[in-house]
């Protein structure tokens, strides 16, 4: 069984039935609809008709942040030229509208996804009629709707615009798993997000900014998973910095035992190709000896001409790259106390080369516990949640079915074993490392049990 979970994204070459029933059938764990490209009636239908072709899958909602986009004319600017842009030219919303919008002299702005590379001089006036006047020190041409960055530019005020609430209130209410939340700078983005949405949707912090890889540990804390938004980000630090940041998004949120998300142009060429360079292969795999959760298909699957094909073609690249990695104890030495009896289960699971671990888990929270010491075995959650086992669709290492879960523990592992079976997990004398609680059903595991299945 695979352990690295894959996120298909879902557009207009993946909308229809057929083909979104055929992204899950290929491997896909979590759809995921992104904002930047549809308008908060049409999220809506689309969650449903994910929800209704395929009700096991997990939905990824990701709103789209402040990311700015140039409004102004077609322009071509040389090297040197001294010019001058509104700042409603610069796609600034109104939610920025503290002043100058933090703008100051000395700092960068990024046009065009980062092709085109200016400096500002000066800011005059302030929102909605000030202006910002830049030397351009990478010229180019700049056609409207591209990127705007601002990569040196603390944003002020709120993460979210007003299609931002939106598109939340529309994933709130239509009950979706993870919200990913665009160009989060600080901690309290993600508060103010949660505080939206309310407990139960889980929220993704999408490191794109140089701000937020600044705090990562600090967001890590607050959010539920991270995701290492390669796009934006090679935008707003420089290209080459990127797999070293990626690497500390992984390794930071394991050591949190919060989800990992690597993404962007992983498998692009396939977005044009039906077959994968050797060097997007080599990606997905360091992806993989990262220690990331899950891995994501962009364009490839939401545009691109065959998303069945990209989805099998991530499957197979995690499920080889899975058979030699081996991540250290990050988790387990970094929370000495709270994984304790996961960790031990996990040695054990290694100790015994067990072919599977059975893990009883409420509200997921233990299974993450297990999943995030990354044991050598498969993990099978099972859940009395149908709501839980979709969320664990994210989760390292976890296939969940949903099982029965009896006050006596005993008979809660067998309702679990018998689940695993009727699924095809289990085979006749495997060995199977069982973790739960006696104590009661929402404390964390206590006990650890040896299982060899008859
Ligand atoms: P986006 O985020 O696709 O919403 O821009 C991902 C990224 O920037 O890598
Ligand atoms: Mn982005």
């Amino acid at each position: 069984m695979r352990r690295t979970k894959v996120i298909a994204t879902v557009g207009p070459a993946s909308l229809s039935p057929q083909i979104i029933g055929a992204l899950v059938d290929a491997g896909a764990d979590v759809l995921r609809l992104n904002c930047s490209h549809v308008d908060t009636d049409g999220l809506r239908e689309r969650i449903r008709s994910v929800r209704a072709v395929r009700p096991e899958v997990a939905i990824l909602v990701d709103i789209q942040g402040p990311k700015l986009r140039y409004s102004g004319e077609p322009r071509v600017f040389q090297d040197g030229d001294v010019c001058t842009f509104t700042f409603t030219e610069l796609g600034l919303p109104e939610s920025r509208s503290h002043g100058d919008g933090g703008l100051q002299a000395g700092q960068r702005i990024l046009l065009h996804d980062g092709r085109i590379e200016t400096v500002i001089e000066q800011v005059a006036g302030t929102w909605p009629d000030g202006n910002v006047t830049v030397r351009v020190l990478h010229g180019g041409a700049l056609q409207t709707n591209k990127g705007v960055n601002l990569p040196d530019t603390e944003v002020m005020g709120s993460v979210l615009s007003d299609k931002d609430r939106a598109d939340l209130e529309v994933a709130k209410r239509e009950h979706v798993e993870f919200v990913g939340v665009s160009f989060v700078q600080r901690p309290s983005d993600i508060e103010e997000v949660r505080s939206l949405l309310g407990p139960t949707c889980h929220v993704i912090a999408k490191i794109e900014r140089p701000q937020a890889l600044e705090r990562i540990d600090e967001i890590c804390r607050v959010s539920n998973g991270v995701m290492a938004a390669r796009g934006d980000l090679g935008v707003e630090l420089p290209f080459q910095v990127v797999p070293a940041a990626q690497h500390k998004i992984a390794r930071t949120a394991l050591r949190n035992g919060v989800i990992s998300i690597c993404a962007t142009e992983m498998l692009e060429s396939m977005t044009t190709s039906s077959r994968a360079t050797r060097a997007e292969v080599a990606d997905v795999a360091g992806a993989v000896r990262d220690g990331f959760d899950a891995v994501m298909l962009s364009g490839e699957t939401a545009v691109g001409v065959d998303p069945v094909r990209a989805v099998e073609v991530m499957c197979a690249i995690c499920e080889a790259a899975e058979r030699d990695v081996v991540l250290p104890p990050i988790f387990a030495d970094a929370n000495p106390s709270t994984a304790a009896v996961t960790a031990a289960a996990s040695s054990l699971a290694r100790r015994v080369g067990a072919d599977a671990m059975l893990s009883l888990t409420y509200t997921g929270h233990s299974v993450r516990l297990l999943a995030a010491c990354r044991p050598g075995s498969a993990i099978i959650a099972a859940t009395p949640s149908l709501e839980t086992a979709r969320k664990l669709r994210l989760v390292w290492g976890v296939h969940a079915v949903v099982a029965e879960r009896n006050t006596d523990v005993e008979v809660a592992i067998g309702a679990g074993l018998a689940a695993a079976r009727d699924r095809g997990m289990l085979r006749h004398g495997d060995k199977v490392v069982v973790c739960a609680s006696r104590l009661s059903l929402r404390s964390d595991a206590d006990t650890i049990w040896l299982h060899i299945e008859p």
